[in-house]
Order: structure tokens, then C-alpha cells, then sequence
């Protein structure tokens, strides 16, 4: 089983996929973890794309379709993939989809962490300090959103128009989220 968690940062995507990997043992698939991780390599990848996701920018498509691409048959081996911050374009959705194809499977579900954008600016700032990640900061988190409006959005036409798109209350305490999860992925398939 393929899952997409869909949702603008801080929406609690990674928490989520987090919890999915110790309960149903799929591989969480973060873009945003392998790029963070190149970068503490060291590696030319890292150097090439520390500055645009510390601004909060999104990197060009073929970076992140390519690191999935390498990923999918662990993926696979382990029942599936829960893809977190990945596909954010349609042009990565539509690379996904084909790329999913050529190995004879698809995306089965794509669940959207619904929020109130205006709450999570504020759950966020309070924790900016904590966080360590240098593009939890004011401007580079309003960059994200934009980005999130501007290029990730339009995604939920493209999935709801495949019937896969499935919206739970991300506002909601962190267990009634997985719980609201956990009924989306075991119920009927619409
Ligand atoms: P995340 O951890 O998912 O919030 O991603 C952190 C940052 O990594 C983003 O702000 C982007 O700079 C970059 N990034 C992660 N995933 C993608 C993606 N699918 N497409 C483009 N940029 C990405």
C-alpha cells in the first residue's frame, strides 16, 4: 500500500508518517529528511540545495524525483511506501504516478492533513527556537506556505479527480489524528 500525507508544513506530516512506519511497517519516504541529510554529508547534493531550503524554497523537481526514484524498491520490499512532503508539484505527482506504474503499482491513498494555516503560523513560532531546522524561522516558514499555496495545492484537484484523496482534521490532538488516519486507511475504499 502507497500513502501520501498531504499537508503545508508543520501540519504534522512527519509525525504521523512517523507512527505509520512503527504500526504498519511501511517506509516513510520524506523528501525533506534525504535532502537534510545530504546536506550533513556534505555531499555535492547538500552543498547544491542547502541554500534554497534554508530560504524555503523548493528544490528543482529532478532532485527530488530522482531520490525517491532510488527509494522505491526499499519501499517495496517493506508492503510500501507512506511519501511525506513528496510529491509538492504536479510535476512530481505526475513522475510519481509513472514511475509507480512502471513497477506495476500506485498511489492507493492521499490523506490530507487539513489546517488552519493562521493557527499553525502561530503553534510554529513558539517553537522556532526549538526546532534546529534552519528554515524554522519567520521568513523562510511564510516562504514554505507560499510555496505550499502556490505549488502544492493544485494537487488536491489532481488526486480528488483520482478519487484517492481522503482530508482529516490536522487541528485535532495528535491521537485523534491517527485515529482519524487509521479509519481512513482501514475503511471502505470509497
Ligand atoms: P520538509 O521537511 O518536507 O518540510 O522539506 C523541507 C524543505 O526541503 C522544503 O522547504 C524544500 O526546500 C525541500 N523539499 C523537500 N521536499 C521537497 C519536494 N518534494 N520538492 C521540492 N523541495 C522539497
Amino acid at each position: 500500500m502507497n500513502l501520501i500525507l498531504f499537508g503545508p508544513p508543520a501540519a504534522g506530516k512527519g509525525t504521523q508518517a512517523k507512527r505509520l512506519v512503527d504500526t504498519r511497517g511501511l517506509t516513510q519516504l520524506s523528501t525533506g529528511d534525504m535532502l537534510r541529510a545530504a546536506i550533513a554529508s556534505g555531499s555535492p547534493l547538500g552543498r547544491q540545495v542547502e541554500g534554497i531550503m534554508k530560504r524555503g524554497d523548493l528544490v528543482t523537481d529532478d532532485i527530488v524525483i530522482r531520490l525517491i526514484e532510488e527509494r522505491l524498491p526499499q519501499a517495496e520490499a517493506a508492503g510500501g511506501a507512506i511519501f511525506d512532503g513528496f510529491p509538492r508539484t504536479i510535476a512530481q505527482a505526475e513522475a510519481l504516478d509513472e514511475m509507480l506504474a512502471r513497477r506495476g503499482s500506485r498511489i492507493d491513498l492521499v490523506i490530507r492533513l487539513g489546517v488552519d494555516e493562521e493557527a499553525i503560523k502561530k503553534r510554529i513560532a513558539g517553537r522556532f527556537a526549538e526546532s534546529g531546522r534552519p528554515d524554522d524561522n519567520p521568513v523562510a516558514f511564510e516562504k514554505r506556505l507560499v510555496a505550499y499555496n502556490r505549488d502544492t495545492a493544485p494537487l488536491l484537484p489532481y488526486y480528488e479527480a483520482q478519487n484517492k484523496l481522503v482530508t482529516v482534521d490536522g487541528m485535532a490532538p495528535v491521537e485523534s489524528v491517527a485515529a482519524a488516519i487509521d479509519a481512513a486507511i482501514d475503511g471502505p475504499r470509497f
